[in-house]
């Protein structure tokens, strides 16, 4: 994806007060942070923010962290986020590969990969956050029955998560489909900035819930 650099943007992020900055301090203590014992779900790779954002406003009584790490993307949710000022809802500017040093086992009750980046080249098919490296590190945080929920509308990396959530040794597919929009699982759907575009486009979105089974 290439990115306009945002003058600034780091600058906002260090100040915001919406944002964690020593968040491996914050491991094993999120419940303190947000003030209460409420779920957390985190969503990784979360751009400007608009799905978690609305997330957050439909369920005052769950905890989101978002997770982005460009700084250029992420000033633009902190921007709207000081306009709505919602309690329930962190960003953390970072690297999803560090995800466990943020979080403790069990800390996490579900996540959400949106449009994530495709890395078509086979040589760097572990980056794809729906690679069995990354369901593993999603095993460190997630709590028993834990779901990650995938959206995209590149058909070879759908089709390669599904693959990879199958051979995975402590997952489940608990359903999936390759045209969101026409199926039953478009109730309650939430757009996010890629999927709005894509969806214009005619491109046909295709999601997959799977469920940790440790
Ligand atoms: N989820 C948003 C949406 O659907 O509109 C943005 C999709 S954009 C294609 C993918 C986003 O994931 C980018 O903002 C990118 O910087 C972020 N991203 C990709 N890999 C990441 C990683 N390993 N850790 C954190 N963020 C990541």
């Amino acid at each position: 994806m290439r990115l306009r650099n945002v003058p600034g943007s780091r600058d906002t992020i260090a100040e915001s007060r919406f944002t964690i900055k020593n968040e491996k301090e914050c491991k094993g203590k999120w419940n303190e942070i947000f003030g209460n014992d409420h779920p957390i779900f985190i969503e990784v790779g979360m751009g400007k923010g608009q799905f978690i954002m609305t997330l957050a406003q439909q369920n005052p009584d769950i905890n989101y962290v978002g997770i982005e790490k460009y700084s250029s993307v992420l000033v633009r949710a902190i921007e709207k986020q000081e306009e709505l000022d919602l309690p329930n809802l962190y960003f953390i500017r970072m690297e999803a590969e560090y995800l466990a040093d943020v979080f403790a086992p069990d800390e996490v009750s579900g996540i959400y990969l949106n449009f994530s980046d495709p890395w078509p080249k086979d040589r760097h098919a572990k980056r794809r956050l729906t690679s069995v490296q990354f369901l593993e590190r999603y095993e460190h945080i997630l709590k028993k029955d834990g779901h990650v929920v995938f959206k995209t509308d590149n058909r070879d990396l759908f089709d390669f998560s599904l693959e990879q959530a199958n051979e995975a040794e402590h997952w489940t597919i608990l359903n999936h489909t390759f045209d969101l929009h026409h199926s039953e699982y478009v109730e309650g759907n939430i757009m996010t900035e890629y999927e709005t575009r894509f969806v214009e486009m005619g491109n046909a979105i295709c999601r997959m819930e799977i469920m940790q089974v440790k």
